[in-house]
Order: structure tokens, then sequence, then C-alpha cells
């Protein structure tokens, strides 16, 4: 069965951007990459500001009919009550979230996020109809004592254990040492990776769920690596962080072909 994924460049603003550079940014964005290929939904683009830029961006989006996706860059693993500071998903998709990076190495090393809390979160987030993003890679560490993919295939296992098959989730390989260190990965390693997670897909929730998920690779794209990437089989788009707050890097980003 040939599926046709459709690449998500999806970009991961982290702290940046206050509400008001936000609204700015996404129209400026909007403007540039206004072309039939584009509104024909060949890519998808999707942007995940700071919480409190949310709003801004969807009613802008809204307003103006642009066709980019929304997401959050963490949710809480809770869904209401006594946490103070904590995001719920259900207010995330009142608020016409589509998306939620969960795991992101930052979140993992900054605010000591394990495995088990990451697979919560990926549930929380299923269940108020948010797509996770979830982020798995190696430190370069890891990738000197067990190679690429062990750690990346060893959390995803984690992450999907107990999810619904026909969720739809994405899935980012994201190698630790490569995140804002203007060192990517090789389009060859990616592949490898992003191929090895795809397998953990199909062993956890099937080959259906396996052939239609995106796995993205992230770590110091730029417009001049994402076609390299994008040429490997099992690569179906980017997380990109620091290109993505440049509007004609990103918008050359997501007109990788
Ligand atoms: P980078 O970040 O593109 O700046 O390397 C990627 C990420 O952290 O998602």
């Amino acid at each position: 069965m040939v599926v046709t994924r459709t690449p998500l460049i999806a970009g991961n603003w982290k702290m940046n951007l206050d509400h008001l550079q936000a609204v700015a940014f996404v129209q400026k964005l909007h403007w540039t990459l206004k072309d039939a290929k584009f509104e024909a939904g060949a890519v998808e683009v999707a942007v995940f500001p700071p919480f409190t830029n949310i709003r801004s961006v969807q009613t802008l989006i809204d307003a103006d009919k642009i066709p980019f996706s929304l997401g959050a860059q963490d949710v809480s693993a809770h869904e209401s009550g006594a946490y103070t500071g904590e995001i719920s998903g259900l207010f995330l998709h009142k608020l016409k979230c589509g998306y939620v990076i969960i795991g992101h190495s930052e979140r993992r090393e900054y605010h000591n996020e394990t495995d088990e809390i990451v697979a919560a979160k990926v549930k929380a987030a299923i269940k108020h109809s948010l797509v996770p993003v979830i982020c798995v890679g190696e430190t370069a560490e890891d990738l000197e004592k067990h190679g690429a993919s062990a750690v990346p295939v060893a959390q995803l296992r984690v992450a999907l254990d107990g999810v619904d098959p026909k969720a739809d989730i994405v899935v980012a390989y994201e190698p630790v040492w490569a995140i804002g260190s203007g060192q990517a990965a090789t389009p060859t390693q990616a592949q490898d990776v992003c191929k090895a997670l795809r397998g953990v897909i199909a062993e956890t929730l099937g080959d259906e769920a396996a052939s239609r998920t995106r796995v993205l690779y992230g770590g110091s794209v730029k417009a001049n690596n994402i076609a390299s990437f994008m040429r490997e089989p099992d690569v179906d788009g980017a997380l990109v962080g620091g290109a993505s707050l440049v509007v004609d890097e990103f918008a050359a980003i997501a007109r990788f072909p």
C-alpha cells in the first residue's frame, strides 16, 4: 500500500516573539508564502508560538483564512485542577490548536521530563484531539556509546505504549547535539533513525499507522539543507527552531523542493 504523507514543516519558536511580534511574523510569513502550490496544501506549515501568543495567532489565522496549522510547545498530563502554571490540553483544543510538541529535549533536560511523563502527556494530548509531536533524540554521549538510533527508539517505545493505533501522531527525531548547534545530522543518519522510528510505530501501533504517520527530522535545519533531508524516504518534514524565527529563511524551508 502506497500512502502519501503531506510534508510537515513545523516552526518551534521556543521562548521567542511576544504576541505582537507573533502576529506581525505570521502575517509576513503568509504574505511570503502566498502562492498556488502552498495554498493547495502540498506542504503543511505549522507554527508553535509560546502559550501567551496562541490566542492572537489563532484569531489572525481564522480572520485572514491563513492556511497554517497551530500548535503549542507543551501540555499538562492533567486535565484540570490544582496544577499551578500548567496548561490543559482541553484549553489548547478550545483555542483551536491542532498540535502540541511533547518531550522536546529542552523540556527533558531543564524540566526533568522522563519518558513516563512524556507518555502521560502524549495520552493527554490525544484525549483532547491534539496531535502530539513526540520528540526523541540522542545526546552526543549516547551517540558515542550506543550509536544514533538506540536512545530515540527506546524513548519512542515508552511514549507509544498504550496509545490507540488509530490516533494521529507525529514523531520528530531531534539529535540533541544537533539542536541549535549549526551542526545538523547527515541526511543518511536522519534517514536511518527515522526508518528505525517508523519500525517502532509499526511494532507498537501497526503497519497502517506506520505508513501514515509523519516522521520529522529536527536539529539545525536551514534553507540550505532541507532539500537533502526531504529526499530521504522516511523523512516527512522538519521541526525547525532558530530558522523558524526568520521569515525568509522559514519560507524558503517550506518551499524546499
Ligand atoms: P534548531 O532547533 O532548528 O534551532 O536546531 C530545533 C528544535 O529544537 O526543535
